[in-house]
C-alpha cells in the first residue's frame, strides 16, 4: 500500500461516513425502488427520493427531478452528448468541444463524427484557458451543443462556464460541463453557472466507484443512452444502485459542507510542493494557470530530459502514489492530448507528473515528497544522454 497518495484527480479514498451511508442499502433496505406494493419496496423509493432532494439542493438545481443517477462519469458524458446529439439532430449536426476534454467526451465526439455529426474541438492557450470568444466564433446554424470542462483534470485549469454559458444562451444552443473534477474543489451552483447540463462522478469526491450524476434542466429534449424500464422518468433504465447513490449523496453533502476550509487547506499543501519543486529542481515546468484560474489540488509539472512513466515509478518505490498525465493515459506511451494542446513538445510531454492533494495531505507528506523528488529526477537525467550534453554546456 502506498503510504503517501497523491492522486487524488485519478479517484480518492471512500470516506467512513459515506460507508456507512451505504451499507443499509446493501443489507436491510434491499427493495428495487420500483416495488411500490410493499415496505421494502416503497422505503427503498423513498429512500431514493430524499437522495435526489439533497443532490438537487447541493447542486443549486431548481427541482428535484432534473437530477439523473448514472453508472459513472463517462456513462453522464456518453449520455449528454449522445443524447443531444441525437434527440436534435433535425435542428442542426454541429457540437463545439474543446482539445482539452476527458476522454469520455472525446471519445463520444469522435463517435459521432463517424455517424453524421461535426465536432469542433476548440483550441486552448498556453495555460489551458478556453476563450468564450473562441467558443462563439465556432457558432454555426447548424450548432446544437457546446461541451466545456468545468475543470481540467490533468493541469487544473478552470474554464470561464459562466461566460460562455452566456453565449450559448444567447445563440439558444445547449450547453453541457463536465464537472468532475470540480466538485470538492470549487463552487458548484447549476443556476448561477447557468449550464443547461453538468456531470459528476462519485468517486472523485471521497464517495463510491461506479456512479454518477447527470443534470438536466427541464425543458431540455435528450435522448436515452439506456433503454428499457421507467426508471429515473424512463430516461435511463437500469434498477438504481441505491447503495451507489446513498454514497454520492453523502458524499456531497460532506464535500458541500466542508468546502471553504478543504479548498483553503489543499491550496496551501497546492502551493507548498510548487514553490519547493520550483526551487529544488531545474529544468523544470509547471503546467497550467499558475494561481488565479488552477483547481486547489492539482499540480503538473513537466522535467525535461525524464520520462514520466520512470519518475512514477521510483516514487512508488519510496511509498508515493502519482500520476503522469491523466489515470487512462498512464496505460499508454501516447503523451497526453491536454500538454499537447497547451503547446508542449512531445519529449517535454512525456516528462510529465502529476500531483493531486487531496484534504487528508499533510504537510509532512508535502515535505517528503519534495525531498524524495529532486534526487529522483537527478538520477534519472544522469542516465538521459541529451541530459548529458546539457551538463556539459553542450546545449
Ligand atoms: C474521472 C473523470 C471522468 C470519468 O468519471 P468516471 O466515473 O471515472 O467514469 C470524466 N471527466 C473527468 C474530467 C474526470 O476527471
Amino acid at each position: 500500500m502506498n503510504s503517501i497518495y497523491m492522486d487524488n484527480n485519478a479517484t480518492t479514498s471512500l470516506k467512513k461516513e459515506v460507508l456507512d451511508a451505504m451499507l443499509p442499502y446493501l443489507t436491510d433496505i434491499y427493495g428495487n425502488a420500483s416495488s411500490k406494493f410493499y415496505k421494502v419496496g416503497r422505503d427503498a423509493e423513498q429512500a431514493l427520493y430524499k437522495m435526489r432532494e439533497s443532490v438537487a439542493k447541493n447542486i443549486g438545481a431548481a427541482n428535484v427531478n432534473e437530477v439523473y443517477f448514472t453508472g459513472s462519469g463517462c456513462e453522464a458524458d456518453n449520455w449528454a452528448i449522445k443524447g443531444i446529439a441525437f434527440a436534435n439532430k433535425n435542428k442542426g449536426n454541429h457540437i463545439i468541444t474543446t482539445k482539452i476534454e476527458h476522454h469520455a467526451i472525446l471519445g463520444t465526439c469522435e463517435y459521432l463524427e463517424k455517424h453524421g455529426f461535426e465536432v469542433t474541438y476548440l483550441d486552448v492557450d498556453e495555460y489551458g484557458f478556453v476563450t468564450p470568444e473562441a467558443v462563439e466564433a465556432a457558432v454555426t446554424d447548424n450548432t446544437i451543443l457546446i461541451s466545456v470542462m468545468t475543470a481540467n483534470n490533468e493541469i487544473g485549469t478552470i474554464e470561464p462556464i459562466k461566460e460562455i454559458a452566456q453565449i450559448a444562451k444567447k445563440h439558444k444552443i445547449i450547453f453541457h460541463t463536465d464537472a468532475v473534477q470540480a466538485i470538492g474543489h470549487m463552487k458548484i451552483d447549476v443556476q448561477e453557472m447557468g449550464v443547461d447540463m453538468m456531470s459528476l462522478s462519485a468517486h472523485k469526491f471521497h464517495g463510491p466507484k461506479g456512479v454518477g450524476m447527470l443534470y438536466i434542466k427541464n425543458g431540455i429534449r435528450i435522448d436515452n443512452l439506456i433503454h428499457g424500464g421507467g426508471q429515473e422518468r424512463g430516461k435511463r433504465a437500469a434498477t438504481e444502485n441505491l447503495a451507489g447513490i446513498a454514497g454520492l449523496c453523502k458524499a456531497l453533502e460532506i464535500a458541500v459542507s466542508n468546502l471553504d476550509a478543504n479548498v483553503a487547506h489543499m491550496k496551501k499543501m497546492r502551493d507548498r510542493l510548487i514553490k519547493g519543486i520550483k526551487k529544488s529542481i531545474p529544468y523544470c515546468r509547471l503546467n497550467g494557470p499558475e494561481d488565479e484560474g488552477r483547481l486547489c489540488n492539482n499540480v503538473n509539472f513537466s522535467f525535461q530530459y525524464v520520462e514520466g512513466e520512470s519518475i512514477l515509478m521510483m516514487l512508488d518505490m519510496k511509498g508515493i502514489a502519482a500520476s503522469s498525465g491523466s489515470a487512462c493515459a498512464s496505460g499508454s506511451l501516447d503523451p497526453s492530448h491536454v500538454l499537447l494542446a497547451i503547446g508542449l513538445p512531445h519529449e517535454i510531454a512525456h516528462g510529465s507528473l502529476r500531483l493531486s492533494v487531496g484534504e487528508d495531505t499533510t504537510e509532512e507528506e508535502v515535505d517528503y515528497l519534495i525531498e524524495v523528488l529532486p534526487p529522483i529526477i537527478q538520477r534519472l537525467r544522469e542516465m538521459s544522454p541529451l541530459y548529458e550534453g546539457v551538463e556539459k554546456g553542450d546545449k
